[in-house]
């Protein structure tokens, strides 16, 4: 990819005075204005705020005044990220109207590093969904095969960025949201380790799950807007107090004597065979640049689904309580009492998954069944956890696909339960509060993108950043675009 179409190719070029912030951005709004309406990435484009945006960026520099590391550089984020007096739709009819009193935190440090905010992308409702097909707007479609998802629930991020209509994005990642849509559409997502990037101002799913994280094109942007984002926050009580490092540095290291864990439970039977190879091949890429690569196991895997699915549910049970028409969300036609308003409300906001999540949720946190399901839910989540530690004493990064296939086709997974199981290796992760990045590892016979993902112990994005680094170098498919 040409560095005028990277975030650091124009923060470079808008620092040094090549280009202005607004030439960058009327360029980007173009583009926009072309492919948006075929791809459907954007809920809300704000043209005129982010040309605002521009023009202060520029009169700064005019001014000679320093400016910061992104500078000029046009960012999406997905719409369950508040930016003061913007709407924030989490995807729901039930926040018709709602506008974000005050910037997330990620807001506040993408602005003071002199970003430019275009606008806000498509969701799965409250980013409960596997495809961005849960949206109570529209759907997003894949700019690979606009007949197939984009993956979710960050899909219009990661299609916005795929689509080169931004060259970085934010989502957000419960059990796979960034991985999963970056993967499906030959992007780079990657999940930050729980509590290294604020959480303060994305609109709550599971509080323990929850992680903003960038999708970019090329890994040097993830590790730019990583190092942009992340660091501590003493407004969000989960924030971890480690100095942030400087991700970029990390990028040159190479894998030699790197060691790659291949997990045998992630490469498992009826998986999609043209995926296994690409993912295969792109490990024997790090094998061939120094790498060693050992199989490893992570046995309580086969637990993590159902785990996940009691846990997410329960917190979003207890999250999605104040959409109930008073604190939060439009209230519907008043009924005669105080519960059958909150019930019109929450009945005519809400779209199915939303309700199926509350419904599961709810039950499984009810007296009586509370410790069957999340207290055991939660010893699973221990499992898994310890899992990965083990593994983590033997090599640096595991290695595997970020979805057991490529992107699917519109309404292929109708079922529930055939698109929870779509998660299944991207929600370990989530569980075990570990980072973990997927990166392309090239196109199938169809063209369709398939991502490979590298998971590492706690606060290690420096090590992910640099395999994916050292893959991108060999296989430059930030290049290749839809
Ligand atoms: N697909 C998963 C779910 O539906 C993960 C969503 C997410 O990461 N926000 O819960």
């Amino acid at each position: 990819m040409s560095p005028e179409r990277t975030a650091s190719g124009i923060a470079a070029e808008v620092r040094a005075g090549r280009v202005t912030a607004l030439e960058v951005l009327e360029e980007r709004l173009r583009r926009i204005d072309e492919l948006d309406p075929l791809l459907k990435t954007f809920l809300k484009v704000h043209e005129e705020d982010a040309r605002g945006q521009a023009r202060a960026v520029d009169i700064r520099r005019s001014r000679g005044e320093r400016l910061g590391r992104l500078a000029g550089v046009p960012v999406a984020l997905k719409d369950n990220i508040n930016v003061r007096g913007w709407e924030t739709t989490c995807g729901s009819k039930i926040l018709a109207g709602f506008r974000a009193p005050f910037d997330a935190s990620v807001v506040e440090r993408l602005r003071a590093e002199d970003a430019v905010l275009v606008g806000k992308t498509n969701l799965d409702e409250f980013a409960m969904g596997s495809s961005t097909e849960n949206s109570a707007f529209f759907r997003t479609a894949n700019p690979w095969d606009r007949g197939r998802v984009p993956g979710g629930s960050s899909g219009g991020s990661a299609a916005a960025v795929a689509a080169d209509l931004v060259p970085a994005a934010l989502g957000s990642d419960t059990g796979g949201s960034v991985r999963q849509p970056a993967g499906f559409c030959g992007a780079v997502g990657l999940k930050p380790t729980y509590g290294l990037v604020s959480r303060r101002g994305l609109v709550a799913f599971a509080s323990s799950l929850d992680q903003i994280g960038p999708l970019t094109a090329t890994v040097e942007d993830a590790a730019l807007m990583l190092s942009a984002i992340g660091g501590h926050d003493p407004k969000d009580a989960t924030s971890s107090p480690r100095p942030v490092a400087d991700y970029g540095a990390a990028l040159a290291g190479g894998v030699r004597g790197l060691k790659i864990g291949l997990p045998a439970e992630y490469f498992a039977e009826g998986m999609d065979r043209e995926t296994e190879v690409l993912v295969r091949e792109a490990v024997g890429c790090l094998e061939r640049q120094g790498a060693s690569v050992v199989e490893v196991s992570l046995p309580h895997t086969r637990y993590a689904i159902s785990s996940y699915y009691i846990l997410a549910p329960s917190e979003a049970s207890s999250n999605l309580a104040r959409y109930d028409g008073l604190r939060y969300g439009a209230p519907a036609a008043a009924g005669a009492t105080l519960a059958e308003s909150c019930a019109a409300t929450r009945g005519a906001g809400f779209g199915p998954e939303v309700k199926r999540r509350i419904m599961l949720g709810t039950f499984a946190l009810s007296e009586g069944y509370h410790e069957a399901y999340y207290g055991a839910a939660q010893k699973a989540r221990g499992l898994i956890r310890r899992d990965f530690e083990d593994a983590f004493s033997k090599v640096d990064v595991l290695a595997t696909p970020t979805s057991p296939g490529p992107a699917f086709r519109f309404d292929e997974k109708s079922e529930p339960m055939a698109m929870y199981l779509s998660d299944i290796f991207t929600i370990t992760a989530n569980l075990a509060g570990i980072p973990a990045v997927s990166v392309p590892a090239g196109l199938t016979a169809a063209g369709l993108p398939v991502g490979l993902q590298l998971l590492a112990d706690s606060f290690r994005e420096d090590l992910l950043l640099r395999a994916a680094a050292a893959l991108e170098r060999e296989r430059p498919f930030a290049r290749c675009r839809p």
